[in-house]
């Protein structure tokens, strides 16, 4: 079982025995990557040839990415939606799952709870940080509501059998049949987009943390053993690092003060970043004389996820490595940018949430 982020090593796991390729060896066929790209954050990827084909082509393909409505958005998920908008200029049409059914059976959540929380806290953030989940192109739909996704689940059930689900999962006994079933949504959720009723098949792309490979491979071993009936396409996926918590462990909603929240005072965000690890020296004379190390930093982390101009962080990390900067002023001017977009995205989220609400009345029992 992969245990996400814990370092540098799970990532090279999942590239030495999974069959996952470094994205680098893409990147050079796509014209403008995205800065995700550019920056090693996305870094791993399988099947990505078949998006690439279609970018180029202008051919049909899809994306597909679920959210967990069981906590804040904290600004490590903002990745995903950077990477959306990006996609959805390439013609991509997007899938978003909502996993309720996941929150009901394995977090307790209720489902009217999960709802609230997918609009408030998540589909209202989406909208503010500029995702247009109003267009046509842009599917977002609850799992438990989503009949579609269900029946195909409850097809491809027939080729899973409870070994499978345990050597890759870890379930025993005491695991409920209602979380059995969860992976199986999951591979229905990714390949649903292939059915006739949405244009039949075609490329698709999940980008996801590395912990989540093993319902790509589910899914892709799915999608072979429909193909006769369905003639789907192995989904492709990428795979992105964690963005680490104020501490250095992986950000995390359930730990308040170790993550920065989309929905956090301004004041809070500056507070936590001025408290975030860096990779700074012990002493002012040693950052003169040594300079820092940006790459064991979380606030130089907190840049690369953040800012798309190269430019401003390519200075910060000459100036850091030539101790043209202590960490306390760039702590300042880290913590300033982020409160600008915190504040920014507070304004259009308010204004949001009608609206998320009616997407997803309208978009649902698809
Ligand atoms: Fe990190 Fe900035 Fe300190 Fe360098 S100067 S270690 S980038 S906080």
């Amino acid at each position: 079982m992969i245990d996400p982020w814990s370092s540098e090593s799970l990532n090279h796991k999942i590239i030495e025995k999974f069959g996952v390729r470094p994205f680098k060896e893409v990147i050079g066929e796509i014209k403008d990557p995205h800065w995700l790209m550019r920056r090693g954050v996305i870094f791993g990827q399988r099947d990505y040839n078949k998006i690439l084909k279609a970018m180029k082509n202008k051919e049909d393909f899809a994306i597909v990415t679920g959210m967990m409505p069981s906590g804040k958005m904290h600004i490590g998920h903002k990745m995903i939606i950077d990477q959306l908008i990006w996609y959805e200029k390439k013609g991509a049409e997007i899938f978003i799952p909502i996993a309720d059914m996941e929150a009901y059976s394995t977090r307790n959540k209720s489902f009217e709870e999960s709802k609230k929380i997918a609009i408030e806290e998540y589909l209202a953030n989406y909208l503010a940080l500029g995702l247009d989940i109003t267009k046509d192109s842009i599917n977002v739909y609850l799992q438990s509501e989503n009949l579609v996704v269900e029946d195909l689940a409850y097809i491809l059930s027939k080729k899973v059998n409870f070994s499978e689900l345990r050597a890759i999962y870890g379930f025993d006994e005491s695991t409920s049949i209602a979380q059995t079933y969860i992976p199986i949504i999951q591979a229905a959720d990714i390949l649903h987009p292939q059915l006739d009723e949405f244009g039949g098949p075609k490329p698709v792309l999940v980008p996801v943390g590395p912990d989540q490979d093993p319902h790509i491979r589910l899914s892709r071993d799915l999608a072979s053993r429909f193909k006769k009936e369905y003639s789907f396409i192995l989904p492709s996926s990428t795979y992105h690092k964690f963005m680490s918590g104020i501490t250095g462990g992986k950000m995390s909603s359930s730990k308040p003060n170790d993550a920065i929240f989309l929905t956090d005072p301004p004041k809070v965000v500056e507070n936590k970043i001025m408290q975030a690890k860096t990779g700074g020296r012990e002493t002012l004379e040693d950052q003169r004389k040594y300079g820092g190390s940006p790459k064991d930093c979380v606030v130089y982390e907190i840049l690369i996820y953040h800012v798309e101009d190269d430019k401003k962080v390519k200075d910060i990390y000459e100036k850091c490595k030539n101790g043209e900067i202590i960490c306390g002023e760039c702590k300042k001017i880290v913590a300033e940018h982020m409160k600008k977009l915190i504040i920014d995205i507070g304004k259009k989220r308010e204004k949001m949430v009608e609206k998320a609400a009616r997407v997803l009345e309208e978009s649902n029992g698809t």
